[in-house]
């Protein structure tokens, strides 16, 4: 695979892409040409496919980043009068929690410890605990530690409970197991520039079709109205208002090549060998994870820092970037970490790479042991 001399980006989005993505984009596309039309239309098809969502869901694209549809399907889905459970274990689930503020849903903020998956025992708790809870809005993996939620555990208390669910998969998204059998929902959102490795630039809200039908007149914002955007698609196959058709291009590249690859299985396995060869060569040089290994989704590790004085981020981060490598800052609130994201066209090879370059910048800064202060509770 050819990538120049493009650092490699380990992060949680944008990630690196491969060649043929990036060629996509060297066209222009009229918005309402019929050509680009199929373009989106096939995409939608394939997406709800992934999740094998039949006949009884729909894919609503919209442009933005990937939280322009979190708020767009939450403001859609939730009425004005409802109210959503957000068991909140980090970063993205925070940001979910302020959405609704923003919207003036009311919102329960159920605060799960970071390092602790949310579970179906405590949805569970809450909702009954509070009855008048309508809509439960759950992040698969919640990318600020890289922890894995229990997405069908939590769907089935929501079916159970007679509860909507709306589920921020973006992370997870073509890269782990999303069944609509098993974790039924009425709303989930991911975006092109995720595990897809589509450049970002668009998001999408698959739908149950009742509830893009049902939902007319819920929206706070014309922008995000997803079921005039659905309707609109419906009618003319366009996108209402200018579509990121470079993005959409590369998406459609990038889903042929996550279909060619073998599909969400393969792709998992990629990333899963990509995170195990990454924890086993940090652990090697001293460093020690964040997640205990059980809860760990195989996207981006958090690494707590060294406690070693000569350590700093900034430098750390510029002389990894000198070496082709591009990390993430921690998002953690009580201790000091940094992540480094296992998803992207990058395979097991770039992972042992990264260590090397690692290793050598902890050498390069008088780095001793990147043990950390902590030692993480048993
Ligand atoms: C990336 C991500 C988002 C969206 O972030 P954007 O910066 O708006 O694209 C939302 N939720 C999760 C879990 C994510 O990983």
């Amino acid at each position: 695979m050819i990538r120049g001399n493009d650092p490699i980006l380990l992060t949680p989005g944008p990630l690196t892409t491969s060649l043929e993505t990036k060629q996509a984009m060297l066209r222009d596309w009229g918005s309402w040409d019929a050509a680009f039309n199929q373009v989106t239309l096939s995409l939608c098809r394939d997406l709800v496919d992934i999740v094998g969502g039949g006949a009884d869901y729909v894919c609503v694209p919209l442009q933005g980043s990937g939280t322009f549809s979190v708020e767009a399907a939450i403001g859609n889905v939730v009425p004005r009068n409802g109210r959503v459970l957000v068991p909140n274990n980090g970063a993205y689930c925070a940001r979910i929690v302020k959405i609704c503020k923003y919207l003036n849903r009311a919102v329960v903020d159920l605060a799960v410890p970071e390092d602790q998956p949310a579970t179906a025992a405590i949805v569970e708790a809450a909702l009954r605990a509070d009855p008048a809870i309508t809509h439960v809005a759950q992040v698969h993996c919640e990318t600020g530690a890289g922890i894995l939620n229990d997405l069908d555990g939590i769907a089935q208390a929501c079916r159970r409970l007679g509860k909507g669910l709306i589920v921020d998969a973006m992370s997870s998204f073509a890269a782990l197991p999303i069944d609509v059998k098993d974790a039924p929902f009425d709303a989930l959102i991911a975006a092109s520039g995720k595990c897809l490795e589509g450049v970002p630039g668009m998001g999408f809200v698959i739908m149950k079709k009742s509830v893009a039908e049902g939902c007319s007149g819920n929206s706070h914002s014309l922008a995000l109205d997803l079921a005039d955007q659905y309707a609109y698609m419906q009618k003319t196959a366009q996108w209402r208002y200018t579509p990121p058709t470079h993005v959409v291009a590369a998406l459609r590249a990038a889903v042929d090549q996550f279909k060619a690859e073998g599909g969400q299985p393969a792709r998992g396995a990629r990333y899963a060998a990509n995170c195990a060869t990454l924890i086993d060569g940090m652990r090697a040089l001293g460093f020690q994870a964040y997640l205990r290994p059980e809860v760990q989704a195989p996207i981006i590790v958090t690494f707590h820092a060294p406690a070693d004085p000569a350590y700093d981020f900034k430098t750390f981060y510029a002389k990894t970037r000198e070496r082709g490598y591009i990390l993430y800052p921690g998002k953690l609130t009580q201790v000091e970490t940094f992540r480094v994201g296992c998803i992207g066209a990058i395979d097991a090879n770039e992972m042992r790479n990264v260590v090397s370059a690692v290793a050598e910048t902890l050498k390069d800064m008088g780095i001793r042991s990147a043990a950390p202060a902590l030692r993480r509770a048993a």
